[in-house]
């Protein structure tokens, strides 16, 4: 091993954090300027140069350049500053940033799958450097964040995800894998972008997709065994819920989409009602948008009453409505829906549109997961102001531009009654003297601490009642003198002591129905979840 190849390893090399002792042990002397700094010396100076760049996507690619050349520096500059580089690794910069991945593209910093690929992909998994994988995160591109089919170039999202997943929740970098599957797109944009690094054709559906993801689940569980955990990620709703359905029985898998937004959402809910007061069956539930998102938290939510009141939960799932594109979902509608909205149902005559739905349901809680902004309105945030003593508003359609109300625009026309929280982050607001913290519903508080207690644990399933677990640690996280200000989610500055304590629920979950594999079970699992957590202090060459 030479000095230079050292330098070139972005897992070993420290750049100018080499000690003198180092430096001549390791053939590095002449390669280094003289100087020695210290990495968090290093840090300051990365930090520094980052906030010199006003474009964001700039600083998207500084730090996609940091973590190829040294990846323990990237992830203390993470973990240290992770409110001020969450939007640059994730939303909303990373959106832009798969938008132009066609000419910003590098280095490979996953694999990539195609149809070309049918029959080899076995071979595939085997080209990766890495055999000890934990963690897959799998696009096929349909439907990366709002922005919709950006194919091939959805590749950034599964990348950010990961990282995210080393720095909020530990996972060791080596042991994370971002995969992007490439069916074709139908983005007319890109298939004419001479650019554009995907396949130049239209998506393939029915049978040569489901044959070309059945060969992928398979070829996962044969090369990394029973316990590796895959994630999907932004897929199209229709693939979404069928591979969901398809695999959640067979691997260790799930949705974040679905089950990952429910799970945060759930946590909000929670925290949200020990600030109002009352009981979750108390209330009554009204989506706009009946999608992923929308389906995906109200079965959580039905989940969790029914838990908590010993109804099944056919019943509490009577106290949630769902309003999609054509209205209100009732009875009458049950044979043209698609199957995950069947169970959203209820009796009731047809209702157009959502302010008519609010006055005809009278929701306490009113949730946006439509992707349409402006849809919360001055009318229907007053008809909720003026059914509820404090109803809770949340808009979760990112990003800013689709969401279904501003902070200020909840605040101001429920005259500062509502508990508001959004998918895409607000800035505090001022009303009549006092100022209000919304909260931001994102899945980045969930997913990290999920998988970690999924991998710790040894789960080779994963269950519901996981999710319910991780959702009310997060909840359990809030800090109760926060609601005051109507902040429900805790800050991001303490994620890795969240995500420590949504690994040992989600964990002592797995071992509570015989679903882990890692035996015997550690007594203590907030300490065994924080001591099995990747650390990114360099550490010494002899
Ligand atoms: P999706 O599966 O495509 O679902 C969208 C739903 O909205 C569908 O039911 C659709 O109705 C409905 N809809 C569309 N336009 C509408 C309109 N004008 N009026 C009423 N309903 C309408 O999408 P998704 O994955 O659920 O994502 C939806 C949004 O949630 C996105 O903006 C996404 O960014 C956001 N999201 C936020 C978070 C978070 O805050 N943590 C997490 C995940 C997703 P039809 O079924 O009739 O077409
Ligand atoms: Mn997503």
């Amino acid at each position: 091993y030479s000095g230079y190849n050292l330098l070139r390893d972005p897992r070993h090399n420290k750049g100018s954090a080499f000690s003198e002792k180092e430096r001549d042990a390791h053939y590095l002397r002449g390669l280094l300027p003289p100087a020695i700094l210290s990495q968090e010396l290093q840090e300051k100076r990365i930090m520094h140069t980052l906030r010199q760049y006003k474009v964001p996507l700039q600083r998207y690619m500084a730090l996609m350049d940091l973590q190829e050349r040294n990846e323990k520096l990237f992830y203390k500059l993470l973990i240290d500053n992770v409110e001020e580089l969450l939007p640059v690794v994730y939303t909303p910069t990373v959106g832009e940033a798969c938008q132009k991945y066609g000419s910003i593209f590098r280095r490979p910093q996953g694999l990539f799958i195609s149809l070309k690929d049918k029959g080899k992909i076995l071979e595939i998994l085997k080209n990766w450097p890495e055999r000890n994988i934990q963690v897959i995160v799998v696009t096929d591109g349909e439907r990366i964040l709002g922005l919709g089919d950006l194919g091939c170039q959805g590749m950034g999202i599964p990348v950010g995800k990961l990282s995210l997943y080393t720095a909020l929740g530990g996972l060791r970098p080596s042991a994370c894998l971002p995969i992007t599957i490439d069916v074709g797109t139908n983005n007319e944009e890109l298939l004419k972008d001479e650019f554009y690094i995907g396949l130049r054709q239209k998506r393939a559906t029915g049978q040569e997709y489901a044959e070309l993801l059945d060969e992928f689940m398979n070829a996962v569980k044969q090369n990394y065994g029973e316990k590796v955990l895959v994630q999907f990620e932004d897929f199209g709703n229709h693939n979404a819920f069928e591979l969901l359905t398809k695999y959640r029985h067979t691997h260790l898998a799930f949705n974040d989409d679905i089950q990952g937004t429910a799970s945060v959402v759930l946590a909000g809910l929670i925290s949200a009602l020990r600030a109002v007061g009352g009981k979750l069956a108390e209330q009554k539930f009204l989506f706009l948008g009946a999608g992923e998102a929308g389906t995906g938290i109200a079965e959580l939510i039905a989940l969790e009453m029914s838990k908590q009141t010993k109804a099944p939960v056919e019943e509490t799932r009577k106290k949630i409505w769902l309003v999609d594109s054509k209205g209100l979902i009732v009875r009458s509608r049950l044979e043209s829906l698609q199957h995950f909205k069947k169970p959203w149902a209820h009796e009731h005559e047809p209702v157009k549109t959502l302010l008519d739905s609010v006055k005809a349901i009278k929701p306490t809680v009113l949730i946006g997961s439509s992707g349409v902004g402006k849809t919360f309105t001055k009318e229907v945030l007053e008809a909720m102001a003026s059914l509820n003593e404090k109803p809770i508003i949340l808009a979760l359609s990112n990003p800013t531009s689709q969401s279904e109300c501003t902070a200020e625009e909840a605040y101001t026309w429920t005259k500062g009654k509502a508990i508001f929280a959004s998918g895409s982050p607000f800035d505090p607001v001022n009303y009549n003297g006092k100022t209000y913290v919304p909260g931001q519903a994102n899945n980045a508080y969930i997913f990290p601490g999920l998988g970690l207690g999924l991998i710790i644990s040894g789960a080779i399933r994963v269950n519901d009642g996981m999710l319910l677990a991780a959702s009310e640690a997060l909840a359990s996280q809030a800090i109760p003198g926060n609601f005051e200000k109507g902040l429900i989610y805790p800050p991001f500055s303490n994620i890795r002591k969240i995500s420590a304590h949504i690994a040992a629920s989600v964990a002592a979950k797995a071992y509570e129905l015989g679903l882990a594999s890692h035996l015997p079970r550690p007594k203590d699992l907030v300490k065994y979840a924080e001591s099995c957590m990747y650390s990114p202090v360099y550490r010494n060459y002899r």
